[in-house]
């Protein structure tokens, strides 16, 4: 018959515990054999000491509720760990961690099996989506933001690229008489990798020899060499997701500065190609609706509407592979100490915040909401409940295809290209 200690070294075995710092390792062991924890209380118990750890809170042992009765432990510790969650978050004396100094990654190519066109792998029924569809020119990011969801897909060491997709991209055969909306910057960042293996000659070409397509590159890099020395073709977006500064330099690792893509776009607008600007997540802390703000002003203050086709809002939400990725990684990151509520399906803010925060944003924007076609600045949320939409905006789509519709209206009348239904 199996002694309580050999149960809690088998339940360890699928934890995260041997990550934790031995002292807490020690600690978590001494007070299992003391309390008899069941498998699912040890493994929520592992989880919690990995995530204070991770938040830069105080550890497991400095918050562990003395009490004799297993029951009223076990209470209490969930009861401050779910405060500790809900409590407004605050960058203020954090500290990072094991955040890598410069991107470490190699380089494969490869001729891939199929091609990586499809569906926005995040589109669903249940959020009003705008049914991108999603290019992958390459395979893996070398930026590390921690809420990255892509991180889940692939191996983050190696990036891949595609020996065959220049001519995977000629062969493909697109109706003529409709308008699509094409991004690449879904499974990589767009613009980080240059024009290496030839990833944007091939682009370039694609985009002139379908007119009727929208092609955008999204991108938190400011590598826009290749637009500067090249003719870039009118049915071309180009669009920065941005942050504030807090948020940039603690959660989007490696990626260029606020300075930076803001200039770049800037230079890239110079050249006549219209940009745009997706600020997904919006991260809730102490007063980051004052810093967005300064974010969205300097937007205002150094574009004119009539070159930006697009701002979208998004926000925070987790699938379970990714929070138990971000637990394996032993570094630092507020980013999921937050009030979790599900969003279909996802763990995302409560729909107050997620209300407030949107509204804020767009409200923001009220000198690019001209109602003159030609100015006219197309705003959209990213990934969110039907409803969501009627609370920021004052209105809905009823459904994914008239937000497409409308989105490739306002995207084509702005790169002044016919629409095509
Ligand atoms: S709204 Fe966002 S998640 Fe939905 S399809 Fe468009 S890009 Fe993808």
């Amino acid at each position: 018959m199996n002694t309580y200690l050999e149960k809690f070294n088998d339940s360890v075995k699928n934890t995260i515990y041997s990550k934790l710092p031995i002292i807490e390792q020690e600690f978590i062991k001494e007070k299992s054999l003391e309390l008899k924890f069941t498998f699912s209380e040890i493994k929520q118990i592992v989880d919690i000491a990995r995530d204070l750890e991770m938040w830069n809170e105080k550890s497991i042992i400095k918050i562990f509720p003395e009490h004799e009765q297993k029951k009223v432990v076990f209470t209490r510790l969930k009861k401050v760990y779910e405060e500790l969650r809900k409590k407004p978050n605050s960058y203020e004396n954090f500290e990072l961690k094991n955040i890598p100094k410069e991107q470490k990654y190699t380089f494969k190519t490869e001729a891939k099996e199929g091609f990586g066109l499809g569906l926005c792998p995040v589109a669903s029924e249940k959020t009003r989506c705008c049914n991108l569809l999603t290019l992958d020119a390459v395979e893996s990011c070398g930026f590390d933001c921690s809420y990255c969801s892509i991180q889940s897909f692939y191996n983050q060491n190696t990036i891949t690229f595609d020996s065959s997709f220049a001519q995977k991209l000629k062969n493909l055969n697109l109706e003529k008489n409709k308008t699509y909306h094409i991004g690449t910057g879904q499974a990589s960042d767009s613009l980080m990798w240059g024009n290496r293996e030839g990833i944007l000659d091939a682009l370039f070409e694609f985009a002139t020899d379908n007119p009727n397509v929208i092609l955008e590159f999204k991108t938190k890099s400011d590598n826009i060499k290749y637009f500067l020395e090249n003719e870039i073709p009118k049915n071309i977006l180009c669009t920065w997701s941005l942050n504030t500064p807090t948020i940039i330099e603690n959660e989007e690792h490696l990626a260029a500065s606020l300075d930076k893509r803001i200039n770049a776009a800037r230079k890239v607008a110079d050249k006549g190609v219209k940009v745009g600007f997706h600020f997904h997540p919006i991260v809730e802390y102490e007063n980051y609706l004052d810093e967005y703000n300064s974010v969205y002003e300097r937007l205002i203050n150094e574009f004119e509407p009539s070159e930006v086709a697009l701002v979208s809002f998004g926000t925070l939400t987790f699938i379970k592979p990714v929070i138990k990725q971000l637990r394996d990684r032993e570094f630092r990151s507020k980013i999921t100490q937050m009030p979790f509520e599900d969003a279909s399906g996802k763990s995302s803010y409560p729909d107050a915040t997620k209300q407030k925060m949107f509204k804020h944003a767009y409200e923001s924007f009220k000198p690019w909401q001209l109602k003159n076609k030609q100015e006219d600045v197309f705003f959209y949320l990213c990934m969110e409940e039907h409803e969501m939409w009627e609370k920021t905006f004052g209105y809905q789509y009823a459904t994914n295809n008239d937000f497409e519709r409308a989105m490739l209206a306002a995207y084509a009348n702005k790169l002044g290209m016919e629409f095509l239904v």
